[in-house]
């Protein structure tokens, strides 16, 4: 579905990112593993159209989608949830999800649709659907911030760090969301610090480390590699 080849960015002098492989099968659910700074957010910027490569080929469904500008890759089906939530803190909680639905404006019925999708997989939004996003705790924040995606329709959901400043009862809750988002068939690739939780209910992942893909493999495979636990389980 997904496949970088050779990827390289650059800003300026620094190379953030260095011939980058990665792929991401349909209906596959895979995790970027790595430290803070070692460009999982900015190979995530690059797919969705926000970061230009400067060698290599980004390609979705076979098509290449290099240089593609981020509103087109969200018409493709390309959707990221980014990292600290960004949401709109002074409007409402349906308000904010609405915005995620702007490509698809005009179908009212799917719009419709889709917030009671939503709402089922969130229940406590549909409460709260008249506050304040700003008012919201943080999971309930990431909440707004998934469930916003979700509503442009995504083939592919891209979500940065969700577990982030979470308390660990809700990260739990977070990740078995993730997963039943997952097996209703959206494709997901997920960027993690928390590999303890995200190798769980990840098919595949890969590590990143400097910008560069230093490791990868099935989860069970990730999970008991010594160096992997060593450095991201702490076991
Ligand atoms: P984090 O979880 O902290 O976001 P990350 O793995 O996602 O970490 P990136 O944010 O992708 O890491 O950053 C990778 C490297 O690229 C870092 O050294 C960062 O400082 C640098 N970087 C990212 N964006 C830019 C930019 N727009 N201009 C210059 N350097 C950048």
């Amino acid at each position: 579905m997904l496949k970088l080849t050779d990827v390289t960015v650059k800003f300026g002098l620094f190379e953030a990112l260095s011939h980058i492989n990665l792929e991401v099968g349909e209906g596959e659910l895979v995790v970027l593993l790595g430290a803070n700074g070692a460009g999982k957010s900015t190979i995530f910027n690059t797919i969705s159209g926000l970061n230009r490569p400067s060698k290599g080929d980004i390609r979705f469904f076979g098509n290449s989608v290099r240089g593609h500008s981020p509103d087109k890759m969200v018409k493709a089906g390309v959707v990221q949830c980014a990292e600290g939530k960004k949401l709109f803190s002074d409007m409402s909680v349906e308000e904010n999800l609405m915005m995620g639905g702007f490509v698809h404006r005009g179908k009212r019925q799917q719009l419709k649709q889709s917030l009671t999708e939503v709402y089922d997989l969130f229940p406590i939004l549909k409460d709260k659907r008249e506050d304040p996003a700003g008012s919201l705790s943080g999971g309930q924040q990431q909440m707004v911030a998934i469930g916003r995606a979700l509503m442009a329709k995504p083939k592919l959901i891209m979500m940065d760090e969700p577990s982030m400043g979470l308390a660990p009862l809700i990260v739990e809750q977070m990740f078995s969301i993730i997963q039943e988002i997952n097996k209703s068939g959206t494709t997901v690739l997920l960027a993690e610090q928390n590999a303890n939780a995200a190798l769980k209910i990840a098919d595949r992942g890969y590590v990143v480390e400097n910008g560069v893909i230093v490791l990868q493999g099935k989860s069970e495979e990730l999970f008991n590699d010594d160096a992997i636990r060593k450095a991201y389980i702490g076991a």
